[in-house]
């Protein structure tokens, strides 16, 4: 008989963003093979008999293909182990989920899903935004730059001004991101708050427009928000009462405002 594998989102980072289910589940679990973006603080939860095996791949470089990591799975479980699979954020976007499944599947594993909290979530809590909004933004798009440059953003019905979209890895070439949401109808002028190592304590924020965009740099991994919902970052700050309105805010001050906390 083969165990079990698990298949866990460990959220952005922050131990206590873990699922209950998720933190009991690694404390029994006997191997782990996490992603690169999964926090040390987390993997502190795995009994320290448990195989910790990083199985993560960043900026392109590919420290195990996807097979050698379906392989691993299904070798483990054959073992009749207890394994999880932690991966940031939620399993189910961007993660690869869908040809982890199918091998666990043609090799006849038990296999189980438990959620975690999106990168979207956590950037939109820590600035204090919302994602929809009933009178400003009524659907949210979750997209990586990768696919709003390979694909068409618009379908009938959507509206670019009504839309808020959750861009997962924006850059490095924001320039290009920008021009490609351009293009897909948003404003030029549209807010957009770019949230750095969101839900950690190195977290950094930067709030801008999408014209201004391009001149960001902040340190990977970055989740973007662009829509109206940004806006209310300004009005939390109390900045956009003062000051006036987002584009004459910028052009006075020539260069985007970088909150560290
Ligand atoms: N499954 C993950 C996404 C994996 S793709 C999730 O649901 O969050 C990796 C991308 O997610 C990163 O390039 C970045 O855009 C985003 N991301 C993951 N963790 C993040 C964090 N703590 N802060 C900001 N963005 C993050």
């Amino acid at each position: 008989m083969s165990g079990k594998v698990y298949i866990v989102g460990a959220g952005p980072g922050a131990a206590d963003l873990l699922t209950l289910r998720a933190a009991s589940l690694l404390q029994k679990a006997e191997v782990v093979l996490h992603d690169d973006l999964v926090s040390s603080e987390i993997l502190a939860l795995c009994p320290a008999s448990a195989e910790i095996i990083s199985v993560g791949k960043r900026c392109g470089q590919h420290s195990r293909s996807q097979e050698q990591i379906n392989a691993l799975m299904v070798w483990h479980a054959g073992l009749n182990k207890n394994v999880v699979r932690l991966k940031s954020g939620d399993p189910a976007v961007f993660g690869r989920l869908g040809e982890e499944l199918d091998a666990l599947r043609r090799a006849n594993i038990a296999f189980e899903i438990v959620p975690g909290i999106t990168a979207a979530s956590a950037a939109a809590a820590s600035v204090g935004i919302t994602l929809t909004d009933r009178h400003a933004a009524s659907a949210l798009m979750i997209v990586t730059a990768h696919n709003i440059r390979g694909e068409k953003l618009r379908a009938d019905g959507f509206d670019p001004q009504r839309t808020s979209f959750a861009v997962y890895m924006p850059g490095p070439d924001y320039n290009r991101t920008a021009r490609e949401l351009r293009e897909s109808g948003v404003p030029a002028e549209m807010p957009c708050v770019l949230v750095s190592h969101a839900g950690r304590s190195s977290e950094q924020r930067c709030f801008t427009t999408l014209m201004e965009l391009p001149r960001l740099k902040v340190a990977a991994p970055a989740l973007l928000i662009v829509g109206e919902v940004a806006r209310q970052h300004l009005q939390n700050t109390g900045i956009a009462d003062t000051l006036g309105d987002l584009p004459t805010l910028l052009k006075e001050e020539h260069s985007p405002r970088i909150e560290h906390i």
